[in-house]
């Protein structure tokens, strides 16, 4: 897996300095190429950056209008009807709200009758818009990123992947019962993720601490997904001081600091 990068750490004074810091690098970005392709994740932690890119986008700060949008996962079974799968998620927080054109917006299937198939075409719908130009990640308790869980193949395509049971037992939080939590998924690869032109992984509170500081530090290993974004360059780490707290003093050190 070659060298070991250092990726760049931005760590913020709280969770609204993250989200206003990862929203302004998009929001750049996207001033810088407005034909962009972005990669877009789910979960808890981006809900903030989305409301922020809503609120430039109708202040006319930001146009989606000739951007595409890939994002990294869904579960398998569930209509993206279902107020729980991820395309229902991105059309709420995102999609509904700024001027992207829909047909501009892939969200893989969760539903489709070969899976396989459906994410060999996904690989290819994301190849033939140009690659990823810019990455949103998250990051699982267990150091996963979109449903890579720990041991997963570091040059690895999209694929289904079964959910392990702390990211089961993380995510029941969004359900009515952790029997309702889908236990398989539809994942870009860590290779795929890989391709991508930058990176900027989000984590904010103390549950994501050991995670982080196990991605930055040490050797790129199956235990943990998220090390293997320090075997290229072109990453950045934006957290909250919750997330950064277990973060040796040099790498502490060398941070830049928000505000
Ligand atoms: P969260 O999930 O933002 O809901 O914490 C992140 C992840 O599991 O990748």
């Amino acid at each position: 897996m070659g060298n070991k990068h250092q990726p760049e750490i931005v760590i913020c004074q709280d969770s609204k300095y993250a989200a206003d810091c990862v929203a302004k690098q998009f929001a750049l970005a996207i001033k810088e190429k407005p034909e962009i392709v972005l990669g877009l994740a789910t979960g808890g932690t981006p809900v903030a950056v989305y409301e922020k890119l809503v609120c430039w986008n109708q202040t006319g700060e930001v146009c989606f209008k000739a951007c595409k949008t890939f994002n990294l996962d869904e579960y398998v079974g569930l209509e993206p009807e279902h107020e729980q799968s991820y395309r229902y998620f991105m059309q709420d927080n995102l999609f509904n709200h700024v001027n992207v054109k829909k047909e501009n917006t892939y969200v893989p299937s969760g539903i489709a009758e070969d899976l396989n198939q459906a994410c060999v075409h996904y690989e290819s719908e994301i190849h033939a818009a140009g690659g990823i130009d810019l990455q949103l990640l998250g990051i699982g308790e267990n150091g996963h990123i979109a449903f890579n869980e720990p041991g997963s193949d570091p040059s690895g395509r999209t694929s289904v992947v079964n959910l392990t049971e702390n990211t089961i037992k993380a995510n029941s939080r969004f359900f009515e019962s952790i029997d309702d939590v889908p236990t398989t998924a539809v994942t870009l690869g860590i290779g795929t993720i890989l391709e991508a032109d930058r990176i900027i992984l989000m984590a904010t509170g103390k549950n994501k601490a050991e995670a982080v500081s196990r991605a930055l530090t040490g050797e790129p290993a199956l235990d943990s997904p998220a090390s293997y974004l320090m075997t290229r360059n072109n990453v950045i780490f934006v957290l909250d001081s919750d997330a950064a707290e277990q973060l040796p003093e040099s790498l502490l050190q060398s941070a830049t600091r928000v505000p």
